[in-house]
């Protein structure tokens, strides 16, 4: 039997493919049920890794009905208010709300291959496979397990001792419903999609969600120790103190409590050496900040990759692996660095320069640039 330990993004897919493909397997999911919790955030998806995945499975189209029209625009701003740069969203980089993209997967999925309610307390080794220990002491078996089970994933500490690393940046999460009544001001700092304020060690970065709504992160440089605490809003708004008014105003008032989301990011270019009959996808495989835009489409891409090699080698799963690792590393060691220089331009010592650069850089279409940038 193939256990898959986590229902994000990454397991459910592997799973559709390989349940289309007539290939049986389970996953053994903590969350008690699907809409349990606020799965949050926009994603862009893009072409090379996330679409191909999601065209690969059959799902693109189905997709595709949920994106965010114009959602995939960029705006950059100064800490003073001021418009650096802006460009219309295109289309090329699609936007959907995690929580739906998750759920439109799981959807498609037969109603009994995802056990909800299932956590994993420990895996060990057994001469048949593996023991698989459960929350609640139950235990299974599985010949072939893979761990989909995300930033903190208990299979990775049976196949490598390596672990995710503080960046030294942590994200609070602000939430803003009914955004044109209610908070006029961050629906107008925020604009059609992506917005970007940056500076030394600080930022805030919001984004425009379906149904008027907006999340915003404000980025914070925080030790360790402290990266988890909860945050008052008199404590948030003094890292702010010296940014225009509409940020205080943004950050002033919002929806909900603060949640802080500290960034980690596991070493770039290390994976763990073969090992039968386990592996890894997605966040559990190769955790990076959000600065590649790009974990959810890996996640997607090795999932979709690990499905088409189990189908091609299904008497001889310890192949498929080998070329499914060989594969996933190739593909995500280029991200890794990115997403860590990307992380180190956004707040460096001479912020938002670097990023400014890297959008005009990318921007071949003048007509979409703000008039004070086209000069
Ligand atoms: C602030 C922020 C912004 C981001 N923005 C982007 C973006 O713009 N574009 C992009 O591509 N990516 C982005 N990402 C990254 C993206 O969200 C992740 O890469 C992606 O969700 C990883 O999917 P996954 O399926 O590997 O893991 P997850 O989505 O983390 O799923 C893991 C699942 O495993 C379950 N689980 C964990 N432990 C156990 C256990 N012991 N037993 C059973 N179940 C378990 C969890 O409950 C969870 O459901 C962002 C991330 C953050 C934090």
């Amino acid at each position: 039997m193939i256990t898959i330990i986590g229902a994000g993004v990454a397991g459910p897919l592997l799973a559709y493919m390989l349940q289309k493909g007539g290939v049986e397997c389970t996953i053994l999911e903590a969350d008690p049920s699907l809409h349990i919790r606020h799965q949050g955030g926009m994603l862009n998806l893009n072409e090379n890794t996330g679409q191909a995945a999601l065209q690969a499975a059959g799902l693109y189209q189905k997709v595709l009905d949920h994106v965010l029209p114009g959602g995939d625009a960029l705006r950059l701003l100064g800490r003073d208010g001021a418009v650096l740069f802006e460009k219309k969203g295109n289309g090329s980089r699609p936007e959907i709300d995690r929580g739906t993209l998750r759920r439109i997967i799981i959807e498609a999925l037969p109603e009994n291959v995802i056990r909800w309610g299932s956590a994993v307390r420990a895996i060990e080794r057994d001469p048949k496979g593996f023991i698989i220990r459960m929350q609640d002491d139950s235990v299974m078996q599985a010949d072939l397990v893979i761990g989909a089970d995300g930033a903190w994933s208990c299979l990775r500490s049976l196949l490598t001792e390596q672990k995710p690393i503080y960046s030294g940046i942590t994200f609070i999460e602000l939430r803003y419903r009914n955004a044109t009544r209610n908070y006029p001001v961050a629906k107008r700092l925020v604009g059609d999609g992506l917005m970007f304020a940056l500076t030394k060690g600080q930022g805030i970065i919001g984004h425009r969600e379906p149904n008027d709504e907006l999340c915003v992160y404000a980025a914070l440089s925080l030790p360790e120790d402290n990266c988890r605490n909860e945050l008052s809003r008199a404590a948030l708004l003094s890292h702010f103190d010296e940014w225009a008014k509409d940020y205080q105003t943004l950050l002033a008032d919002s929806d909900g409590v603060l949640v802080p989301r500290p960034i980690y990011a596991l070493p770039t270019g290390r994976y763990w050496p073969r090992t039968p009959r386990a592996t890894l996808i997605g966040d559990a495989a190769h955790l990076m900040s959000p600065f590649a835009g790009e974990g959810v489409n890996l996640a997607m891409a090795d999932a979709s990759d690990l499905a088409t090699a189990i189908l091609a080698h299904r008497d001889n799963f310890d192949a498929a692996l080998a070329e499914y690792e060989a594969k996933m590393a190739k593909r995500t060691t280029p991200y890794q660095e990115q997403s860590a220089a990307n992380l180190s331009l956004a707040f460096s010592y001479d912020a938002p320069r670097g990023f400014l650069d890297f959008f005009e850089s990318l921007s071949s279409d003048p007509q979409s640039l703000p008039e004070a940038n086209q000069r």
